[in-house]
């Protein structure tokens, strides 16, 4: 590709960056899913795809990002040639701002700036939301809490029993020392 040269009007994409949410794909909203184990018990657990971590709840909707893109007319005011490619450095509208674009994102016509911005804008959101959207795969995990809470359940269940009788021999102690000294 040919070099911009100083004082060159260039084109180039910028894109801004929104958060909206969509119902998790995994539990529809409800913020519940049904996991049947092994033994054909049916549990109902948070649903792990919309879970945000930490101790909040599933939230039944999933944190995505769209990038919306605005194509500015620039004016070439620098060029820096690099080891890793040819940088613009762009002028700002006066606003204080200050832009630089890579030889890749500048471009001669608004219309070249406008193909390639379209590109890159899916590429961005892609690459956001599959990050975003790679645990509501991840099934296996959810089971696996789910058995994980059964299994301290079962545990709890036997301590508290262990606990329980261990109370019920010294109320039986006591009452038995009690019957005593009232027949002595
Ligand atoms: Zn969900």
């Amino acid at each position: 590709m040919k070099p911009f040269e100083i004082g060159q009007a260039v084109f180039m994409a910028h894109f801004g960056r929104q958060e909206t949410f969509v119902t998790c794909p995994d539990c529809l909203g409800s913020k519940h899913v049904l996991v049947i184990l092994g033994d054909g018990t049916e549990v109902t657990i948070e649903c792990g795809g919309c879970d945000p971590g930490g101790y909040q709840p599933s939230q039944g909707v999933i944190r995505q990002y769209a990038y919306d893109n605005k194509y500015h007319k620039h004016t070439v005011t620098g060029v820096k040639v690099s080891t890793t490619g040819v940088e613009y450095e762009l002028d700002n509208y006066g606003d204080g701002s200050y832009f630089t674009g890579k030889a890749e994102e500048v471009f001669a016509t608004q219309e070249e700036a406008i193909a390639a911005g379209v590109v890159r804008k899916l590429e961005l959101e892609v690459e956001e939301n599959k990050r975003l959207m790679s645990k509501t795969k991840n099934a296996r995990s959810w089971a696996w809490n789910a058995t994980y809470h059964r299994q301290c359940i079962k545990r709890l269940e036997r301590e508290l029993e262990y606990h329980r009788s261990k109370v019920s021999v010294c109320s039986a102690k006591a009452k038995h020392t009690t019957d005593g000294k009232e027949s002595a």
